[in-house]
């Protein structure tokens, strides 16, 4: 328990982790002492600790065995001790016994000799003797008396006279050793009774020596056994006595079966030579241990105690058994204990190791650090410790930095951040991502998030303060944020930061019951521009609009590019209306002016809806969507101007969608009829074509002009349906005409852009379905306008050429309205060229008019085309168009749009 107690005392004597080494430095670099020493110490400690434990549980071991060793020992010397008294205590009682069997024997050997003659032995009244005497020996059986010749001559019992005895050991050992006296023969079984008997004998001699009798007594053993019962010799041990020949004549153990018989141990017996003599021996598989004394007296006598190791280590072996349960508890506790020790050890020595690997991971983050860390003495801010990434984005080297203070080097750029700073720490021991402008070595400004905390170092308050640049985080979320709120071309708000904007201005126009204007503006012929000069002038062309614009609004406006050619002012409340009206007629007129793209001349127009906050919409959406329609009203009037909102465009809106949901159910209700307008061949008067004009009957409004409504077919994409019925139509009607009319007639029909950019399907569908009706395809010719051709893409040439490749001619509708490109003519397989009636309107009063029709006629059949000419109502125009020489003509002067009834 000492040994325990000090293992524990080992164990425990660690002491506390001492403290971390940052509250008790002065400067980062005391934080980097190193805790490998302390772990190696805990590891030497722990292999000392756990041999330590193992030599004690061996050395234990050790001393136990040796102990119980020892007591095995002493327990067998004591033993042998026990048995020593034990046999000289036998051997006292057995010689007193053998002594008084003697003395008697010699007793009445000396009245027989006395009173009687050789002959007087058989006389009667030695009988009587012997009866007498016998009385007072209980210990024996009988006595009697041989003679000469061996025979009983007297005897305790009657009736055994005269038997010979002269074969008996005793009798023979007289006869051959006549100077033997007392003798003990050796254990031979009663005749009568079966039991064991010794016989102790005494010569008869007369005066002269010679042997003429033998007094003898039968002595009983279990008189000895019963003596020696008394003394306490334990099981499997016993008290023998031999006689000098090795007979066994007496055992303590009741029925021992050698009685009678030579001794198995004959080395005690030659051993003991007379005196006394111990042994070991071993029989039956078990040791024993053998004490034996020849009695002093009767040296033909020997005692031997047996005694069994086994059960004289018995008591031994059971107290070796309780001190190895003891020992092995003690081992297990002490194994427990040290197993639960060295755990809560090994914590403590993982948590060194853990709080060292973290300092030099401390370490190796302060040098590392992307972050500038910076300990500063609280009390005059000089800078203690600096990490390297300080060094690195200040440009200042460590010299120059350590001992001097931030206000010294002047790197705060606004020194209402340092004040926040120093308040905030000394308040709250800490600062939390404060953002701040830092002046670096080379004067560049940089933004730091700063976070700082209060800390002690060697009793003096100091600030450990982390500062992230985020200079350039900043920069790009800067871009971004410029990307998702500006234009990236014109570098005006975009559509976003304008809603913004336009929120922010109704917020405070509602606040405040200001009004504002917003206006919208959108380019008038940018998209031909684009088409004509390319995207890139396209753009120069919108970043010069914008400049323009900014020079005609007064500076509070926010102009905005919302995208396309689509432009938004906000003019606020601080602008008059006399401002606004003013600002409009510049913009009017600026965007009109000629832009130079190079060499090359532009010029666009601006169509501009007005809407005025709160008259015309108090919401943001109802503000934007007034000002959408009154632009569109703009453009509906002709564009290059600008038009206020009033309630009436609203109404318009309305109806026109009212307009379109009509329109939906109109083909199913059967509210659609074509009409055919006749075109008549000019040198002959003939009607060789017609063109199919839709025909809408509103339920409730009566007719509707196709000027309205197709447009709004096309907007909401029901032109497909629309014109693929039309067609169906128009191809039944041509068949009937060339039936019954003219083989060789033909009808146009009016196909809008939507229908060639819809699904690219349409060439097919349509020359599907002329096959399947069985009409030639040269029947139909296909109307298009100049702005299909100025929005021409591969499926928009992939269909006109699949037209034009199956047989239908292709019709170039209202020339001279658009942009009349006569590269068009070149460049696509045109078969006529329709002039627009606005030309043949004042042809006869207006000679520019005429002049320019004779050169598009000329032209045309320059490049192999024939020319249609529209709108003719009068014979003059007639006249002046056949003497152009046009192919074509069509007008009311010939027929109005007709039905086929
Ligand atoms: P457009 O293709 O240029 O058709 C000629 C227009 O001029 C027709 O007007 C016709 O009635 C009108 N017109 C013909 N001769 C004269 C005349 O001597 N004097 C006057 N004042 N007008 C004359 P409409 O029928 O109102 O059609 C207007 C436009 O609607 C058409 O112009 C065409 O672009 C479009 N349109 C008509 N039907 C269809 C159609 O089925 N599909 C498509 N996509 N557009 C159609
Ligand atoms: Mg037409
Ligand atoms: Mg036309």
């Amino acid at each position: 328990m000492v040994l325990l107690s000090y293992l524990l005392h080992l164990l425990t004597i660690q002491g506390p982790i001492p403290p971390s080494p940052t509250a008790s430095g002065t400067t980062a670099a005391n934080m980097r002492v190193p805790r490998a020493a302390a772990t190696m110490n805990l590891l030497r400690v722990d292999l000392f600790q756990t041999w330590l434990a193992a030599l004690l549980i061996v050395g234990s071991g050790c001393l136990i065995a040796g102990a119980l060793l020892y007591a095995r020992y002493e327990t067998i010397a004591a033993g042998r001790g026990l048995t020593r008294a034990i046999v000289n205590v036998v051997a006292e009682q057995t010689t007193r016994t053998v002594q008084a069997v003697d003395q008697k024997l010699q007793l009445i050997a000396g009245q027989i000799l006395k009173t009687n003659d050789r002959a007087a032995i058989s006389e009667r009244a030695t009988d009587r003797v012997l009866r007498a005497h016998l009385k007072e020996l209980p210990f024996v059986h009988a006595l009697w008396v041989l003679d000469e010749q061996g025979r009983i001559a007297a005897d305790s019992d009657v009736g055994n006279l005269g038997i010979s005895l002269a074969d008996r050991e005793y009798f023979r050992t007289y006869r051959e050793h006549p100077d033997t006296g007392f003798f003990l023969g050796a254990p031979v079984r009663s005749r009568s009774a079966g039991t064991w008997l010794i016989v102790a004998a005494y010569p008869l001699r007369d005066v002269q020596g010679r042997l003429i009798g033998v007094l003898a007594a039968a002595l009983e053993p279990p008189y000895f056994e019963k003596l020696w019962g008394a003394i306490n010799i334990d099981t499997g041990g016993a008290i023998d006595l031999y006689r000098r020949d090795g007979i066994l004549m007496v055992s303590s153990s009741a029925g021992n079966p050698a009685i009678g018989l030579p001794t198995k141990d004959p080395e005690i017996l030659s051993a003991v030579r007379g005196g006394a003599a111990t042994a070991d021996a071993r029989d039956d598989a078990q040791d024993r241990l053998l004490f034996g004394r020849t009695l002093d007296s009767y040296p033909q006598l020997t005692l031997v105690a047996h005694r069994s190791l086994d059960q004289l280590l018995a008591p031994w072996r059971k107290f070796s058994l309780l001190v190895l349960a003891i020992w092995l508890a003690a081992c297990v506790f002490v194994l427990v204990l040290y197993r639960l020790l060295r755990k809560t050890w090994t914590s403590r020595a993982d948590a060194v190791t853990a709080l060292s690997a973290s300092e030099q991971k401390f370490s190796a983050a302060f040098r590392a650090s992307p972050d500038a860390i910076l300990i500063t003495r609280q009390a005059d801010g000089l800078f203690v410790e600096v990490s390297d990434a300080v060094l690195r984005i200040t440009g200042y080297a460590r010299e120059e930095l350590i001992g001097r203070s931030s206000l010294a080097l002047d790197i705060w750029c606004n020194l209402d951040d340092r004040a926040r700073y120093v308040a905030d720490m000394t308040s709250h021991g800490r600062v939390n991502d404060m953002q701040a402008a830092f002046r670096m070595r080379s004067g560049e400004v940089r933004i730091g998030l700063m976070s700082g905390e209060c800390i002690e170092v060697a009793g003096q308050l100091h600030i450990l303060g982390i500062i992230r640049d985020i200079t350039d985080m900043k920069r790009r979320e800067e871009l971004i944020w410029k990307q998702a709120n500006y234009d990236a071309l014109t570098l005006l708000p975009n559509r976003s930061m304008f809603v913004d904007r336009l929120r922010m201005q109704i917020d405070g126009a509602q606040a405040g019951g200001a009004m504002f204007t917003l206006l919208m503006i959108d380019l008038d012929q940018f998209k031909e521009v684009n088409d004509t000069l390319g995207h890139e002038k396209g753009d120069r062309l919108l970043v010069e609009v914008a400049r323009r614009i900014l020079t005609c609004v007064p500076d509070e406006a926010t102009v905005a590019r919302l995208g396309g050619d689509e432009f938004a002012i906000i003019l606020p409340a601080a602008v008059s209306a006399a401002q606004v009206d003013a600002a409009l007629d510049r913009l009017i007129a600026g965007i009109r002016a000629q832009f130079m793209l190079d060499v090359d001349r532009v010029f666009v127009s601006a169509s501009i809806g007005v809407a005025r906050f709160p008259q015309d919409g108090s919401e943001m959406a109802e503000l934007l969507r007034h000002a959408d329609q009154a632009m569109y009203a703009a453009k509906q009037s002709g564009r290059n101007r600008y038009f206020h909102f009033h309630p009436g465009l609203q109404a318009a809106a309305l109806e026109r969608s009212t307009l379109i949901s009509d329109l939906r159910s109109a083909l199913q209700n059967g509210e659609f009829e074509v009409h055919y307008q006749p075109i008549v061949d000019l040198a002959t008067g003939r009607m060789r074509k017609a063109e199919a004009l839709l025909r809408w009957h509103h339920p409730s409004r009566g007719p509707v002009s196709p000027v309205e409504f197709i447009p709004l077919a096309e907007s909401s994409g029901l032109i497909l349906e629309i014109g693929d019925w039309v067609f169906g139509q128009v191809a039944a009607q041509v068949k009937r005409m060339r039936e019954i009319a003219d083989a060789d007639f033909e009808i146009s029909i009016n196909v809008s852009p939507v229908q060639f950019h819809s699904d690219g399907q349409i060439a097919d569908r349509w020359l599907d379905r002329l096959r399947e009706m069985d009409v030639a395809p040269q029947a139909i010719t296909v109307e298009i306008t100049e702005g299909l051709l100025l929005d021409l893409t591969q499926e928009v040439d992939d269909t006109l050429r699949a037209f034009s490749n199956a047989g239908m001619k292709i019709a170039l509708d209202d020339f001279g309205t658009g942009y009349s490109s006569l590269a068009y003519l070149r460049k696509f397989d045109i078969d006529y060229l329709k002039i627009d009636r606005s030309f043949v309107r004042n042809i006869d009063s207006n000679a520019d008019d005429l002049v320019l029709c004779e050169a598009i006629v000329a032209m045309a059949h320059k490049l192999g085309l024939s020319v249609i000419v529209e709108g003719i109502e009068t014979q003059r125009q007639n006249e002046l168009m056949m003497a152009m020489g046009c192919d074509f003509g069509q007008g009311y002067l010939f027929a109005k749009p007709l039905p086929v009834r």
